[in-house]
């Protein structure tokens, strides 16, 4: 044990510090892609511990790397360099009361969303933030990538829904911002600068979080649709005429059907007949008296009569509709079991999505010709994870790789979107960001990052170029 690792161990007692022979799958990222071998883990069990930490690696100049439930998809919770300290906040997890009156709730940021979620059952409130990782994700990781999630068109994304926070900055002090109000203009917004930090400006501590009225009443609808064209039109209608109900609108592809069905059980899909795209719409309302399945009903209807949908089914029970969102939700397991893939995370403008589509399935053909497209996501912000695997018979994307990630990247942000929608930077397209955004935003982004973080120590070589 060098002398910071008994420092930490010292500071931490039994069970708070692990060598990195005992760290297991913490040290790689979840696509098994970055992750170089750590110092070791600290396991803090307070915001004491968190500034006593990270106070001692700046003093030894030892990069700390924040994780949370190390779910991410860029590689930014594991350590860039090889002797740099994770902290998980895997023993900070309590989960306050909720308040009814301010429609808040108090957590720590080691709280794994979906025990947030069964925290709240019977309150009459719900978080209403829902991703397929949410059995693992972690508050704070959730803020530190600014998670959208399948009910960001509704809800917004974690920084919608964070109204205070405590963190641990660079240097080891402690900043409380736990304030319960949304009115707080005192100053530049500290809490949304750590929405989307990726744990570079400071590890959170504490949240406070929004809280919304539970539904109560929920309607779900499983759609084939013709084509792209078709998504959009009847997204639009469905906004138009029920806009204000509307909490899931997730599609996807027979590709990707295709591939679920090869490799997850149980999971067929309940339509008489095939279609490029299939649309998850769901539903939900506050009050018994909205007559919501007839609103659904007569959008189905609507649908099918200006031939934007082909099949549909009605949830009729709560297991149909978790078959649905199943459905949705096993997308990424069914191309992961499939063998290679190319990971595209984009947004663009959803009155375009369709154009998109198109012009980057000619980029896709002209670079692999036979590459098996396989866009789904969340049509309700026009965020596509345009994920790619190789031609039939094939495992292998030879050399178009890079050239693939920067022109639809590339296309992505022509058509006034974004190559990173909700994932993040981290590691993986670190790079990407220094070719396709500006030079004045780069800049702007490194003047924050050295402000708060002046050594650099605070997760090196994620969002800024660094030595991680
Ligand atoms: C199957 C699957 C489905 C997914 N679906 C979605 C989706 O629909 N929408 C979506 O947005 N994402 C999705 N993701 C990605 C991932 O779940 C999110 O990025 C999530 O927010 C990561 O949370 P985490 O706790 O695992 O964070 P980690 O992966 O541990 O960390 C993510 C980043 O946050 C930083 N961080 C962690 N904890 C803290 C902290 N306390 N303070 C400061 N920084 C911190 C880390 O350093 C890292 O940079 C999905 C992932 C999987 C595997």
């Amino acid at each position: 044990m060098n002398d910071l690792q008994m420092r930490l161990s010292d500071t931490l007692g039994r069970g708070g510090w692990l060598d990195a022979g005992e760290a297991g799958g913490r040290t790689r990222d979840w696509l098994d892609r970055f992750g170089e071998m750590p110092l070791g883990i600290a396991r803090p069990a307070s915001t004491e511990e968190v500034a006593a930490i990270v106070a001692a690696c700046a003093e030894a100049g030892v990069p700390v790397v924040p994780q949370g439930g190390n779910t991410g998809l860029c590689g930014a919770a594991v350590a860039g360099q090889a002797g740099a300290v994770i902290l998980t906040l895997e023993r900070m997890t309590k989960v306050g009361a909720a308040d009814a009156d301010a429609g808040c709730i108090e957590v720590e940021a080691g709280a794994v969303l979906s025990d947030l979620h069964s925290a709240l059952g019977a309150t009459g409130l719900i978080f209403p933030l829902h991703l397929g990782a949410e059995g693992s994700a972690r508050i704070g990781g959730l803020i530190g990538t600014n998670a959208g999630g399948s009910h960001a068109a509704r809800y917004g994304m974690m920084q919608d829904l964070v109204i205070g926070l405590e963190a641990v900055l660079a240097d080891g002090s402690v900043w409380s911002g736990l304030r319960a109000v949304q009115k707080d203009n005192a100053g530049y917004q500290l809490r949304k600068l750590f929405c989307g930090a990726e744990g570079t400006l400071g590890i959170v501590t504490k949240a406070v979080l929004r809280l919304h009225p539970a539904p109560a009443r929920t309607e779900a609808a499983l759609l084939a649709l013709p084509n792209a064209a078709s998504l959009i039109a009847f997204g639009t209608a469905l906004r138009r005429e029920a806009g204000e109900f509307v909490t899931g609108l997730e599609f996807f592809c027979e590709t990707g059907m295709e591939l679920v069905r090869r490799h997850v059980s149980g999971l067929d899909l309940p339509l008489e007949s095939r279609a490029p795209f299939y649309l998850l719409v769901e539903l939900t309302c506050g009050s018994e008296k909205v007559p919501l399945s007839e609103i659904l009903e007569a959008a189905l209807e609507g649908g099918m009569e200006a031939g934007h949908v082909t099949d549909g089914a009605l949830a009729m029970s709560e297991a149909q509709r978790a078959h649905f969102w199943r459905l949705r939700e096993e997308q990424p397991e069914g191309q992961r079991l499939e063998g290679k893939q190319l990971k595209h995370d984009i947004s663009v403008p959803p009155g375009r999505l369709a154009a998109f589509l198109e012009e980057a399935e000619g980029i896709c053909e002209a670079a692999l010709p036979g590459v098996r497209i396989n866009p789904f996501g969340h049509l309700g912000d026009g965020n596509v994870h345009y994920n790619l695997s190789p031609p039939e018979g094939s495992n292998d994307f030879g050399d178009t790789a890079q050239r693939l990630g920067e022109e639809i990247g590339a296309l992505a942000e022509r058509m006034g979107g974004s190559f990173a929608a909700e994932h993040g930077l981290g590691r993986s397209k670190i790079a990407l960001a220094d070719r396709l955004r500006s030079e004045t935003e780069r800049r702007a982004m490194a003047r924050i990052k050295a402000a708060l973080d002046p050594e650099g120590l605070m997760n090196p070589g994620v969002i800024v170029p660094g030595d991680g």
